[in-house]
């Protein structure tokens, strides 16, 4: 039997950049253009295999709340990791995504796994911010970043692989 391992994922970043998509395609592999604005607290959970353990991700979405730019404390409680997203045709959401990123180090745990996504990948005609700045600026803070698209599922599980491998294992695994 491999071990279960519970890790709440709080999610992050403006309205709009894609949060409720990441979630919806890596939960239920499904892409909504007409995705209506989360209501109330939102949880999805979805379990993945890791190693010699698995890993069932207790995602929890904004519910609207990142409009105010801060969130409860109880949002960021006990979380293993946080994605925080932004739209790769915003700057704005690029520039607010470091506002994201003090908020957690004030309100968020000691020890987080961050994860930065850059959403909208697909759009990258319209690109506003290159690849290089969100690469530079997630060294500069420790983070995994990579650009995805929930619209047409790129890179979503490979976000959370990423996730995946940032956390140590419960033992260490046994080879043979
Ligand atoms: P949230 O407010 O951060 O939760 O963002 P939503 O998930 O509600 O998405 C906001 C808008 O962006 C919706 O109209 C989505 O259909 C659209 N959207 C989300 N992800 C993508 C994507 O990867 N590509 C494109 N082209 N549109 C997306």
């Amino acid at each position: 039997m491999m071990a279960i391992r519970e890790l709440k994922v709080c999610l992050l970043g403006d309205t709009g950049v894609g949060k409720s998509s990441i979630v919806c395609r890596f939960v239920q592999d499904h892409f909504d253009h007409n995705i209506s604005p989360t209501i109330g607290a939102s949880f999805m959970t979805k379990t993945v295999p890791c190693g010699n353990e698995l890993h069932k991700f207790l995602i929890w979405d904004t519910a609207g709340q990142e409009r105010f730019h801060s969130l409860a404390p109880m949002y960021y409680r006990g979380s293993a990791a946080a994605v925080i997203v932004y739209d790769i045709t915003k700057q704005d959401s690029f520039h607010t995504l470091k506002k994201w990123v003090k908020e957690l180090k004030e309100h968020g745990p000691e020890r987080i796994v961050v994860a930065i996504a850059g959403n909208k990948c697909d759009l990258s005609d319209i690109r506003e911010v290159p690849l290089k700045d969100a690469k530079e600026y997630a060294e500069s803070i420790g983070a995994i970043v990579v650009e995805t698209s929930a619209k047409n599922a790129i890179n979503i599980e490979e976000l959370f692989q990423g996730i995946s491998r940032q956390i140590p294992p419960l033992e260490p695994h046994k080879n043979g």
